[in-house]
């Protein structure tokens, strides 16, 4: 066909989005000129990760938007009817002419009639945009959540309605902006569509665990009013009276067909626009996709079979005869920070089937396989805690299982195993089921040149949705023999050493200008940091400045460590470990005056648990005025130089580790690098700081100084070796400086130095012709950047408390600076403040139970 043909799209949410695109790069000729109508006023944005509004991501960031001249995209202009006899749309602003029209219209979320949910009860009320009362909201969009989160403000309860998968996500946003939080749920489980009655129990363990109130078992029968209009709270179906300021309703969503439905076309038994195989509705020019459609009478809530449509859809109107191939309903989600997983048949509802569980209160891990009833297929399951072995798990249902049951199932199952590995899957297991990608598709994708995981996900799209097959992806690379692309991240194709070179040679300060110039895209949680950190060694001034703040990760967002409560340390720099009583006390003071538990580290410093956001200032205001200084425990940087007493106290001592390891930590104090760094000094060789567990260890000899490189605590502990003996304190800290300033630029992103030295061509034979004989020329270089560092040094946490705008970012809740997280409580354990844990149960060291295994 010459002549072009116009096609409209209704909808611009995930699917509409997905659609246009795959048409788009089929449609080499130009065949259709391209509108779609949207009802929102944002471009399309990525619903799955809507709640990340909450953790601070902006509608920008969350934008799946991607601007095509050939396509006319009309916000805030919903269509109101469709004229199928003249083949048009109408909207608020006019008609629309189509020779196909796809409908992406989605889902609402559904309301129950609850008696008082609405302004006006009735029937007009319940649908797509049902008037509810202030404080009811429902949670679908940006709007809904800026609405949420603008009612929250002075308010301290909410409570959800429904406990399934998008009502405990409702829970963590009401939590988020500081309510008390609880979560009303028909069923006597959370999550009762996607977990079993174990799975439900776990979860509702952790739901606890973080102060949100579950109410399992009962309905909502009425939403009660104040007199002066405020919400007063919810009735249950127990009779019980629930207070609250605010209702989210999260009780399921229903098809947007009501376009379709008042244009006479079929619609699905239970809603829906019925369509066939190819997505094709009752009239022959119309097309449904997405959660509004009835794929042969089926309705799907998920991303990935909207996703299948679209390319099926796409593929027809080009001339293809693709099907709609089934759907994968497998999902993975972190809900309150709790890992969750379920596939295939979770529920066990085939016929003769047997499961097989795992369920470890101690590390808070449930897990279920499905099994055939010979145990050889493997036919779904559920992960609670641990969902590492999922996307083998996943891609392995309907095939043999990939290995022995409880293998498959114990923690740190990570999926890398041969037994679980992708090695052991059949060619046709769908790796990726968001988009529907097979094992042997990307066989062939990697036969065919796609040699790294950017390479794959953009010729297969794997990998490009959900995520969770990524390093399945690294695994099939990996035993394909394909040696790893060094490429940072999707955004990025270089190394971190190259970023670094760039950035350095061509003066870059911000990541946007980085980003433009040398990648693609907007960044991610991956190269963000990394290029916070160069820009950091590199001497960009303050972290928190601009834009710098965004690149940084929880811990120097806020300059503190966040734990596992979402309380934050306080770790004041104690050079060399070497205090006064003065400081001491003050330290003392801060302790008992903000009731923050205190420990005295094995790396010679105090640390101080338990502070919350907003208290930070006020803690650090009292720490700098007695002198103290950011320990920089949150960043990747130096922490610590230990020393024994040395010469000064010890009978043994040869020369002064003290003083040297305050020298020391004075000179590298602030120093960003690709991991942290930790050293230490002993006096003599009976090593009482034990130096040789450290990035660079020092021990004094009678002559000056022993110098190791490259050891390490943590995973793999390492002794550092010996890299040059009997140095003068002078040739000491030239060649420290030097090895800092190498390891900073050349090593990979997280990779610390001990596995730096190890990958690195000639080892420490090499390190030492760099450093000492000057076989690249850079001495001088190194030198130099060092000392710029050391000029430039200033403390984080002064800088932070001398400038209001900076300290702005101190509040627990954006929109409520002065409300301190309720959610965060604590109880007494050996005379201090730790964590409430609720009925916190002693460690037990049995074994996991396991029941049910099939012989
Ligand atoms: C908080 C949340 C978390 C989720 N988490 C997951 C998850 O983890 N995994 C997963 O697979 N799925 C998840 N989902 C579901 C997923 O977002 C949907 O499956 C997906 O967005 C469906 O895409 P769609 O394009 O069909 O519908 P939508 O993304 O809803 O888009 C439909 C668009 O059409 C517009 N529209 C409707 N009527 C008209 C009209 N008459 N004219 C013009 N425009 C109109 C709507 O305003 C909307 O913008 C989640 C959903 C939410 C809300
Ligand atoms: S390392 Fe030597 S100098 Fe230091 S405390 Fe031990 S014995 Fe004394």
């Amino acid at each position: 066909m010459s002549e072009r043909s116009e096609l409209v799209v209704v909808g611009n949410g995930m699917v509409g989005q997905r659609f246009v695109e795959a048409l788009r790069s089929r449609d080499g000729g130009g065949r259709w000129r391209v509108t779609v109508l949207a009802e929102e006023s944002w471009p399309a944005y990525d619903r799955v990760r809507l709640s990340a509004f909450f953790d601070g991501a902006s509608a920008e960031e969350l934008s799946l938007h991607q601007p095509d001249d050939g396509v006319d995209l009309r916000l805030g202009e919903p269509v109101v009817a469709i004229d199928r006899e003249r083949r048009r749309v109408r909207t608020g602003a006019g008609e629309y002419r189509y020779d196909a029209l796809v409908l992406a219209t989605g889902s609402y979320p559904f309301v129950p009639p609850i008696d008082g949910a609405y302004v006006a009860a009735g029937p007009d009320a319940i649908g797509p945009t049902p008037s509810l009362r202030p404080g009811v909201f429902v949670y679908r969009t940006l709007d809904d959540l800026t609405a949420i989160r603008d009612f929250a403000k002075g308010r301290r309860t909410g409570a959800v309605i429904g406990g399934g998968l998008l009502g405990l996500e409702a829970a963590n946003a009401l939590r988020l902006l500081g309510l008390g939080t609880h979560v009303v749920e028909f069923a006597p489980r959370l999550m009762p569509v996607q977990v079993d009655e174990a799975g439900g129990a776990m979860l509702r363990r952790y739901v606890e665990e973080l102060g949100v109130v579950p109410h399992l078992g009962v309905a909502t029968t009425a939403i009660r009013s104040r007199p002066d209009g405020e919400l007063a709270g919810l009735t249950l179906s127990d009779g019980a009276w629930l207070p609250t300021d605010l209702v989210v309703v999260a009780a399921g969503i229903r098809p947007r067909d009501e376009l379709a439905r008042d244009a006479g076309l079929t619609l699905g038994e239970r809603g829906g626009v019925r369509v066939d195989a190819g997505c094709r509705t009752s009239d022959e020019r119309i097309w449904a996709i997405g959660e509004c459609a009835a794929v042969e009478g089926t309705c799907y809530g998920l991303v990935a079979p909207g996703y299948a449509m679209a390319e099926v859809v796409a593929d027809r109107l080009v001339g293809g005869t693709a099907s709609f191939p089934g759907a994968d309903t497998s999902a993975k989600l972190k809900l309150l920070g709790v890992d969750v997983a379920a596939f295939g048949d979770a529920h066990g509802t085939t016929p003769g089937c047997l499961d097989v569980t795992f369920t470890d209160p101690a590390t808070r891990v449930y897990a279920k396989l499905v099994l055939s009833d010979d145990a050889r297929t493997l036919l779904g399951g559920v992960l609670v805690g641990d969902v590492a072995a999922y996307p083998a798990l996943r891609a392995s249902v309907g095939g043999p299982l990939p290995g022995p049951p409880l293998a498959l199932l114990a923690p740190a199952g990570d999926g890398t195993g041969t037994g679980s590995g992708i090695a052991a899957l059949p060619g046709a297991a769908q790796v990726c089921s968001c988009n529907g990608v097979t094992k042997d598709q990307l066989v062939g994708a990697i036969a065919e040149g796609c040699v790294d995981v950017p390479g794959l996900k953009a010729c297969t799209r794997a990998g490009t949705s959900c995520g969770s097959c990524v390093p399945m992806l690294k695994q099939l690379l990996s035993v394909s023999g394909v040696s790893l692309s060094k490429a940072l991240c999707e955004h990025f194709a270089h190394s971190r050493q190259e970023l670094f070179e760039i950035i350095r040679v061509r003066e870059i300060r911000t990541f946007s200008r980085l980003v433009a110039e040398h990648g693609t895209g907007r960044g991610c949680d991956i190269c963000k940091p990394v290029v916070a950190s160069i820009l950091a060694s590199l001497g960009n001034g303050y972290v928190l400045d601009g834009e710098q703040a965004s690149l940084q990760d929880t811990n120097d967002h806020f300059l503190a460590n966040i734990q596992r409560d979402g309380t934050y340390s306080v770790v004041p720099r104690i050079p060399g470990g070497e205090i006064t009583p003065e400081k001491l006390i003050v330290i003392g003071e801060v302790a008992r005056d903000f009731q923050l538990y205190t420990k005295i580290t094995g790396g010679q410093r105090i640390d101080l648990f338990g502070a919350r956001v907003e208290q930070l200032p006020k803690i650090w205001r009292r720490l700098v005025d007695a002198g103290f200084e950011s320990g920089h425990a949150y960043g990747k940087a130096l922490r610590t130089i230990k020393s024994c007493v040395g010469s000064t106290w010890c009978r043994y001592g040869v020369q002064d580790s003290v003083g040297l390891a305050i020298a020391l930590e004075l000179r590298y104090r602030g120093l960003r690098a690709p991991h942290k760094i930790k050293s230490a000094v002993s006096g003599c060789a009976r090593e009482c700081a034990e130096a040789r567990s450290k990035d660079f260890g020092i021990i004094a000899t009678d002559n000056g100084w022993n110098l190791y490189l490259g050891g390490n605590g943590g995973f793999r502990p390492r002794h550092a070796e010996l890299f040059a003996t009997d140095l003068s304190t002078e040739e000491l800290v030239r060649y420290v400086d030097r090895f800092l300033m190498f390891y900073i630029r050349t090593a990979d992103r997280l990779q610390r130095t001990a596995a730096w030295i190890e990958a690195m061509d000639g080892g420490l034979e090499h390190l030492r012709a760099v450093l000492v004989d000057d076989s690249l020329g850079l001495c001088a270089e190194l030198d130099a950047a060092l000392a710029r560092h050391v000029g430039a040094y200033s403390d984080e946490w002064r800088d932070t408390l001398e400038d209001p705008d900076r300290l702005r970012r101190f509040t627990s809740f954006v929109n409520a600076p002065d409300v301190p997280d309720p959610s965060i409580t604590f109880e007494v354990e050996r005379g201090q403040p730790v964590p409430a844990m609720g009925e916190r149960r002693p460690v037990t060291l049995g074994l996991p139970t396991t029941m049910g295994v099939p012989s």
